[in-house]
């Protein structure tokens, strides 16, 4: 075959497939839109585990009829110009690809209204022809995607859809990751016409916990440790939970309000807890650590599941320094020797 450039549609569903992998990709992908979009009200609605429809609607900015279009389109994005606006990035999106890739393999509808404009528009894009029509519509001022039949036309990738309710505890999953680092925001989620979840907004940044509350259970949040340490630039705030006979088994780190799995925070946290409880402990916590953003890379994987610290001897020690002070004011305060 001789070389030739891929049309776009192809090499959206090529990016589709590392982008979105399953129906929770497509809602993580689209709540973090809304969030960028200073969204505080956000609804969540899935059908059949979203193999049918996924649809989130905000309160957010909206995109003005003239972006619509552009909106859909690989590479588009309104978050950063340029490479020096990607090391600073504090917002969750950036790639401009998501709604690309979503549109190219479902039937997408894109429904805004900004505050500017008298009234609402949509784009709808089916599949692979991306035919983009826009038309007026009903909407106040906000955002509504309608994601239907996911995968339709990729039968390759629609094999690897899992059972409903599998799908659905992934959303579910992913819902509790972000609504935990977004207190600020109220969230809900229907499935099936059901409302499944309702996470109120949080006015008072001291009543985080009723969040951790409602997410984690009342035992953990009103068990666990306060974390509350900084060091030069960095800040780490959170709770903590652990001791020998802890039924919960949850960790959640996030950097700079994104969630991640990070062996080296990990290791440090599991280190500082072991020289209090021995090795074999139960240990549940959720953390968040907040440094310049350009002591991060956050585009180290198109899912952005994964960060790399530039100092990341200087975070792990900072991690284990926080909890390891933490742990044993605390066991100071309750006059009790510390467990060994
Ligand atoms: P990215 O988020 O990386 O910029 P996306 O493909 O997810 O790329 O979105 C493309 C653009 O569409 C965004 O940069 C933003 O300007 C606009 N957009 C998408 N979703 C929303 C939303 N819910 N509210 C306002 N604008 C949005
Ligand atoms: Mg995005």
């Amino acid at each position: 075959m001789p070389i030739q450039i891929l049309p776009a549609m192809l090499a959206n569903q090529i990016a589709a497939g590392e982008v979105v992998e399953r129906p929770a990709s497509v809602v993580k992908e689209l709540v973090e839109n809304s969030l960028d979009a200073g969204a505080d009200k956000i609804e969540i609605e899935v059908e059949r585990g979203g193999h049918k429809r996924i649809l989130i609607r905000d309160n957010g900015s909206g995109i003005s009829q003239h972006e619509l279009v552009l909106a859909l389109s690989r590479h588009a994005t309104s978050k950063i110009s340029s490479l020096d606006d990607l090391e600073q990035i504090m917002s969750m999106g950036f790639r401009g690809e998501a709604l690309a890739s979503i549109s190219s393999v479902s039937r997408l509808t894109l429904t805004s209204r900004t505050a500017g404009q008298e009234a609402a528009w949509q784009a709808y894009a089916e599949g692979r022809d991306m035919q983009v029509q826009i038309q007026p519509a009903a909407h106040p001022v906000g955002t509504s995607v309608d994601v239907q039949d996911l995968f339709f036309n990729t039968p390759a990738r629609r094999k690897f859809l899992r059972a409903e309710k599998t799908e659905f505890t992934h959303i579910d999953e992913w819902l509790r990751r972000i609504a935990l680092a977004r207190y600020d925001v109220q969230f809900s989620l229907r499935h099936n016409g059901k409302t499944v979840r309702r996470y109120p907004k949080i006015n008072q940044p001291d009543d985080q916990r009723k969040r951790v509350a409602a997410i984690l259970g009342a035992t953990f949040a009103s068990d666990a440790l306060d974390i509350n340490s900084h060091y030069e630039s960095m800040q780490l705030q959170g709770y903590l939970h652990a001791n020998r006979s802890g039924e919960l088994d949850v960790q959640y780190f996030y950097v700079n309000g994104r969630v991640m799995r990070d062996k080296l925070i990990h290791h440090a946290v599991r280190q500082a807890t072991a020289e209090m409880y021995g090795d074999n402990h139960q240990l549940a916590y959720v953390m968040y650590l907040r440094l310049p953003p350009q002591e991060v890379d956050i585009n180290v994987h198109p899912a952005k599941h994964e960060v790399r610290f530039h100092q990341a001897r200087q975070v792990h020690d900072f991690i284990y320094r926080a909890i390891i002070d933490m742990l044993q004011q605390e066991s100071c305060l309750n006059s009790e020797p510390a467990a060994r």
